[in-house]
């Protein structure tokens, strides 16, 4: 579907693009011709994560940058501007995540989330936005998650930070949509990376019982949910704005599907049996 310059010239920065799917993304990218820039917060994920992405692209800009400092997301603005003259993408990708019960959630830690996902987003959006702004042109492609509207056990910082961004996505598309600029979200449900593995699913029994709810009955592939990024920026989507792409095997529609299945197969049963019994 995609011819492989479907992205040439476009500058992309993707924040938290070191490790994780924002690597992935940064990849996809480069392999379709966009100039890459990745931020973090440390130097070692985007020495990491620039080796992965060289493959497909001879020069990668990293920039270590804390989304939840608007000091150093302009550092960051005059970087790029600096080095490419103009920001044709930007997608929040950056976020921190871990389980507590809300009841006894450290506020430190609710802070420490709300400032990456809600805040970090604002910052770089409004800051980078307003370069885009100026070129009248440019596309903003934010990272969700389906508990963003679900709601999630054990996720009340990161669920209210995500619902937040979704309220965000959809105000900027209709506000900026005169400035030629398209603003979207994509709603990954769950992917093996390194920093899920360890904060959400710790054992193999965990990871199966998420499993188990998902219609489609597997996690995504990281690369999955980066072509669905590619498409919301890729000139194929050139009238959607506002929207949110959910790609989450069927999960969040078919909530506790597993046991809706396992009930619907013992239904079944008890009919087959009734007809033999007649
Ligand atoms: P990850 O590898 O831990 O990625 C998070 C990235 O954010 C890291 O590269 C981290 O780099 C960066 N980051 C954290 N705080 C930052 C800050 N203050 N400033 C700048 N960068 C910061 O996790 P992932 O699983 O790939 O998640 C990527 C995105 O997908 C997130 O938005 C996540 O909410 C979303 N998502 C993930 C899943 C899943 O199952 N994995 C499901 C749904 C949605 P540094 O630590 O170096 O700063």
């Amino acid at each position: 579907m995609f011819t492989e310059n479907v992205l040439d010239n476009q500058v992309a920065i993707i924040t938290g693009g070191g490790t994780g799917l924002g690597n992935r993304i940064a990849r996809t990218f480069a392999a379709h011709g966009a100039r890459i820039v990745i931020t973090s917060r440390s130097q070692e994920h985007l020495d990491e994560g620039e080796k992965q992405i060289l493959p497909f692209t001879d020069q990668v800009l990293k920039v270590v940058c804390d989304v939840r400092e608007p000091e150093q997301v302009k550092a960051l603005r005059d970087k790029v501007l600096e080095t490419y003259g103009q920001i044709d993408i930007l997608v929040n990708n950056a976020a921190g995540n871990f389980l507590y019960p809300a009841e006894k959630l450290p506020l430190k830690g609710w802070k420490a989330v709300i400032d990456i996902v809600l805040n970090g987003s604002f910052y770089c959006s409004q800051i980078l936005g307003n370069v885009m702004i100026e070129q009248k042109r440019g596309q903003i492609v934010n990272i969700l998650a389906t508990y963003a509207w679900t709601g999630g056990p054990g996720t009340i910082h990161s669920a209210s930070a995500k619902a937040g961004v979704l309220a965000m996505t959809r105000t900027l598309a209709v506000e900026w949509a005169r400035y030629g600029i398209r603003v979207n979200a994509v709603a990954p449900g769950p992917f093996d990376t390194e920093g899920a593995r360890v904060r959400l699913w710790p054992t193999d029994e965990i990871r199966q019982r998420l499993i188990d709810d998902i219609p489609l009955q597997r996690f995504a592939d990281p690369q999955e949910v980066a072509n669905a990024v590619l498409y919301l920026v890729s000139p194929y989507a050139t009238y959607i704005t506002g929207e949110c792409l959910t790609i989450d095997g069927g999960a969040w529609l078919g909530k506790g599907i597993g046991r809706a299945v396992e009930i619907l197969d013992d239904i079944e049963k008890i009919r087959e049996a009734t007809k033999k019994n007649r």
